[in-house]
């Protein structure tokens, strides 16, 4: 449906967006996600022909925007992330503005009202879009979008400055959304694409650094890092053997305790699967394990993963010779820094977001 081929977007010197390739089937609803400045606004803009590309190309369901740009946006309907909403107007008047705008010629009175049933707002239409809350501008930005019943929709930070119920109904409507059309949502938000996406595309600095089903990303990365575990036997103790064990490099007692019992959250050091020693180790001591859970990686982890393996490949790859000579221990501390430098601002920028998400 929607198809990217080796896209490139200069800004002068910048390399805003630099040669990517990906392509989002019928029905997908897709997350393009990365941090600020990564280029997905950018993309977004192409994509709906706001922009055009310095290099590559775009295509929507075999239309190529920038050869009919006319026929391609017919195709698309694409919420900003500053909704283009006319403040002076009510929702009728402004949803009626749309549908000529756009040309469209499904049953006018059925078609608004459909929509507005769809993102529901059927309450508010008679009102003037000034006064309504930021939620309800967001689904009327929402409602402009699906005037003419396109097959694409694109959002870009969809969520951006709603309340936490707002920002649940949206994603819920979002989602009802894509059981009837092709979806890419753009964000900076993880948690946003893992509840609302079937796949998720991660760009960072202009490229593409993964791109898989959202189920399959915690998998395609490492696994098994992250456990809760159950141990019966005294809290102190165990804690402490814990994290006395080589391969945990993390342990915490958490505030569940079931009879003898406590929680801990264990995490292990990248590639290492401490299961059976964890197992041998307790029984040793006479504490029976009743309970372990594997928590899997958030996206965050998987997020500064990926962005650290992209950095780990560049420099493989930038380096052939040093390679070929055998220097394998110079060349594995120069990734190591790069990805303890790479790490620690991906780490702050995880930071800034959690800290954005909370607002
Ligand atoms: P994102 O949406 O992921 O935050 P953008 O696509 O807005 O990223 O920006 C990607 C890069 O391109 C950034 O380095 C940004 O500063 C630069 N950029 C974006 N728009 C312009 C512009 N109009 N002129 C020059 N540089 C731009």
């Amino acid at each position: 449906m929607i198809k990217i081929e080796h896209l490139v977007k200069n800004y002068g010197s910048n390399c805003a967006v630099d040669d990517i390739s990906f392509s989002v089937e019928s029905g997908e609803i897709v997350g393009f996600l990365g941090p600020n400045g990564a280029g997905k606004s950018t993309t977004m803009n192409i994509l709906t022909g706001y922009l055009s590309g310095t290099s590559g190309k775009v295509s929507i369901d075999g239309i190529d925007i920038l050869a009919d740009p006319l026929g391609a946006k017919k195709l698309i309907g694409y919420l900003p992330e500053q909704p283009p909403l006319y403040l002076d107007m009510t929702v009728d008047e402004y949803l009626n503005f749309n549908y000529d705008l756009k040309g469209c010629k499904l049953p006018r009175l059925e078609h608004i009202a459909e929509v507005c049933e769809v993102v529901k707002i059927g309450d508010v239409r008679k009102r003037v879009i000034r006064n309504l809350s930021k939620g309800y501008k967001q689904r009327v930005g929402i409602a402009q979008a699906l005037i003419g019943n396109p097959k694409v929709i694109i959002f870009d930070e969809p969520t951006i400055g709603l309340d936490p119920k707002q920002i649940i109904e949206i994603r819920n409507l979002i989602r009802t959304l894509g059981k009837g059309h092709t979806v890419i949502l753009s964000t900076h938000i993880l948690q946003e694409v893992q509840a609302v996406c079937d796949r998720i595309v991660i760009i960072n600095k202009g490229k593409i650094v993964a791109d898989e089903l959202t189920e399959n990303i915690s998998r395609a990365v490492e696994n098994n890092r992250r456990f809760n575990v159950k141990i019966c036997g005294p809290s102190r103790e165990v804690l402490s053997t814990l994290k006395s064990m080589s391969g945990i490099v993390y342990a915490e007692a958490l505030a569940e305790r079931d009879g003898e019992a406590y929680t801990y959250m264990i995490e292990s050091d990248y590639g290492v699967d401490v299961r059976k020693k964890l197992f041998y180790t307790m029984a040793e001591k006479g504490w029976a394990i009743i309970g372990l859970e594997a928590l899997g990686m958030s996206l965050e982890d998987i997020f500064i993963t990926v962005v650290d393996k992209s950095a780990e490949e560049k420099i493989r790859q930038s380096k052939p010779a040093r390679r070929r000579s055998g220097t394998k221990d110079a060349l594995e501390k120069q990734v190591a820094e790069t990805m303890v430098r790479e790490g620690a601002e991906k780490r702050a920028l995880a930071d800034t977001q959690e800290i954005e998400d909370e607002d």
